[in-house]
Parts: structure tokens; C-alpha cells; sequence
């Protein structure tokens, strides 16, 4: 009697399809397009074209910083140009 038992929660999969740019990833970035452009600098990183509008508008910050924080790494963080490096 479990044959066609649906394990499987397709509402809710079709929610996090449309919703998410990587629905089957670890991602919860929307997916960038003309309207929503992917041009914008992670918050917390800093490093730029790392987010679109609506990601900043919901305070997202991008992958790297979101998976380092889910992992307890430390944010790879964005120092700028390596040419204005002034050792010495
Ligand atoms: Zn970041």
C-alpha cells in the first residue's frame, strides 16, 4: 500500500523553484534578469556584483558570506584593487 506513497512535497518544491535562484542548492539569491540585475556589492564582503536589488532590499549578502557564516568560516573579505598596495 505504499507503492504511490508521495514522500515528495511538489507544492513546496515549486515554491523554492520560482522563489530561488539555485532552488536545489544552498543559495537564496534571487535570480538576476534585466529588471533585477546582478550589480550590486555584498554587504558583508564587500566584493560588488555579488547581489541583485531585491537580494539587497531583503538584506541577503551573497553565497561565500552565507555559506561561511552557515559553517563557521571566516568571510573571505573584498581589500580592493591590488595596485594601491603600499608595503614598505
Ligand atoms: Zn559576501
Amino acid at each position: 500500500m505504499y507503492d504511490d506513497y508521495d514522500y515528495y512535497d511538489d507544492d513546496e518544491w515549486s515554491d523554492r523553484v520560482e522563489r530561488f535562484a539555485d532552488p536545489g542548492g544552498s543559495s537564496a539569491l534571487h535570480v538576476s534578469d534585466k529588471d533585477n540585475p546582478r550589480n550590486l556589492p555584498c554587504p558583508t564582503c564587500n566584493y560588488p556584483n555579488r547581489l541583485t536589488p531585491r537580494d539587497v532590499a531583503q538584506g541577503y549578502q551573497c553565497d561565500t558570506c552565507a555559506n561561511a557564516q552557515e559553517q563557521g568560516f571566516d568571510t573571505d573579505w573584498y581589500e580592493g584593487d591590488e595596485d594601491d598596495e603600499t608595503d614598505t
